[in-house]
C-alpha cells in the first residue's frame, strides 16, 4: 500500500494509548496486566464469502469484526482489555473505511476496550481480531467444567441469524418487520461480557454459540468428558417469526435454524441445579431472558426432545456458508 493509503488508515485507527503502557506506533505495544488477573487471550478471523456476505454494510462489519471476539471472551468470563486488528483489504476507500471505523469504536468503547496493534495489506477482504482480556486468577470459565446433572442454559433466541441467511439465500421469505429483527441479530450480534463475568463462580462451563447449539454444546459435552444431554425443544427461546415456521411447512427449516444456525453469539452455559436462583437473578438483574433447556447426562449423547417428548431422530448439523 502506498503512503498515503497508511495514512488514511492512521487517521481511523491510530488513537493515543488509554490503559496500555505503550500503544499503536512501536514495533509492539507494551501492556501490563492487572495483577492477581489470568490474561484470555484469542483471535478470529472474518473472511467474506465464508463468514460474512460481500456486500455487508460496512459499519455493520465493522462491530461484527470485534463483536465475534468480544463473545469469546465473554464465554471465558473474561473481560476484555486489548485487541489488535490485522485486514487484507481490496482497496483503500476513506467512506468504507471511515463506516467500518465507526462499527468497530462505538463497540470497543462501550466495552473499554482499548486498540494496541494491527496491520494491513493489499488482499482479498478478510479482517481477523486478537483480543486480550483478563479473569480473577483460577475463575476463568472453560468447556471443560460441565457435570452430570447440571442445568443447561443459554442467554438468548436461537437461530434468528440463521433465519436472515436462510431469507438472503432464497429459503425463506420473511415478513419485513421478522426480517429486520433477523438481519439485526446477524449483523449486530451483542457480545454477553456482562453475563460471562457475573456467571464466573456460578457456571460450570461455558461456550457462545457461533456455529449453533448441537455443535457447540457438543464441544462442551466433550472437552467436560460427559457422555450426553437432554434439550428440550420446548424450552428453546426463539423469536416469534422462528416459532411459526416451527408451527407449519417450513419446520425443517426452523429446527435447523435453531439447533444448527450459528452466528447469534448467545452464550449457553452449565449450572447446578442448586444455583438456580442465582442464575434468574443474574439475568434479571441484566435485563437478559436466560432460558434453561435441558439438563447434562452420563450417557445416550445429544438427545432433542421435540415438543411430545420424544427424542428427534436426526438433528440437524448443516453449516450456511454466506456465497452469494
Ligand atoms: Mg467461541
Amino acid at each position: 500500500m502506498s503512503d498515503s493509503e497508511f495514512a488514511l488508515i492512521d487517521r481511523y485507527f491510530h488513537r493515543p494509548a488509554r490503559s496500555a503502557v505503550l500503544g499503536v506506533g512501536d514495533d509492539a505495544a507494551l501492556i501490563a496486566p492487572t495483577p492477581g488477573c489470568e490474561l484470555a487471550i484469542s483471535v478470529d478471523m472474518l473472511v467474506s464469502g465464508t463468514h460474512f456476505f460481500a456486500d455487508v454494510p460496512p459499519r455493520a462489519l465493522g462491530h461484527k469484526t470485534l463483536a465475534v471476539n468480544l463473545s469469546d471472551m465473554a464465554a471465558m468470563g473474561a473481560h476484555p482489555r486489548w485487541a489488535l486488528l490485522a485486514g487484507a483489504l481490496p482497496g483503500v476507500d476513506a467512506e468504507w473505511l471511515s463506516a467500518f471505523a465507526e462499527g468497530f469504536w462505538s463497540l470497543a468503547d462501550k466495552h473499554g476496550v482499548e486498540l494496541v496493534g494491527g496491520d494491513t495489506t493489499r488482499g482479498p477482504l478478510n479482517l481477523c481480531v486478537t483480543i486480550l482480556g483478563e479473569a480473577p486468577a483460577g475463575e476463568a470459565l472453560r468447556r471443560s467444567g460441565a457435570q452430570v446433572g447440571d442445568d443447561i442454559w443459554v442467554s438468548g433466541p436461537l437461530g434468528t441469524a440463521a433465519l436472515a441467511v436462510a431469507h438472503k439465500r432464497g429459503r425463506v421469505a420473511l415478513p419485513a418487520e421478522a426480517l429486520r429483527a433477523s438481519e439485526s441479530a446477524l449483523l449486530w450480534p451483542q457480545p454477553r461480557i456482562a453475563l460471562g463475568e457475573a456467571l464466573r463462580t456460578v457456571a460450570t462451563a461455558a461456550i457462545d454459540l457461533s456455529d449453533g447449539l448441537v455443535g457447540d454444546l457438543g464441544h462442551v459435552l466433550a472437552a467436560s468428558r460427559v457422555g450426553g444431554a437432554e434439550i428440550d425443544l420446548a424450552a428453546m427461546p426463539a423469536s416469534p417469526a422462528l416459532m411459526s415456521l416451527l408451527k407449519g411447512e417450513q419446520r425443517a427449516l426452523a429446527l435447523e435454524c435453531l439447533l444448527a444456525g450459528g452466528d447469534d453469539y448467545e452464550l449457553c452455559f452449565s449450572a447446578p441445579p442448586s444455583r438456580r436462583s442465582r442464575v434468574d437473578a443474574i439475568g434479571h438483574g441484566l435485563g437478559l431472558s436466560l432460558a434453561r433447556i435441558g439438563v447434562v447426562r452420563a450417557t445416550g449423547g445429544l438427545a432433542v426432545l421435540d415438543e411430545s417428548g420424544q427424542a428427534m431422530a436426526s438433528l440437524p448439523r448443516a453449516y450456511d456458508h454466506f456465497e452469494s
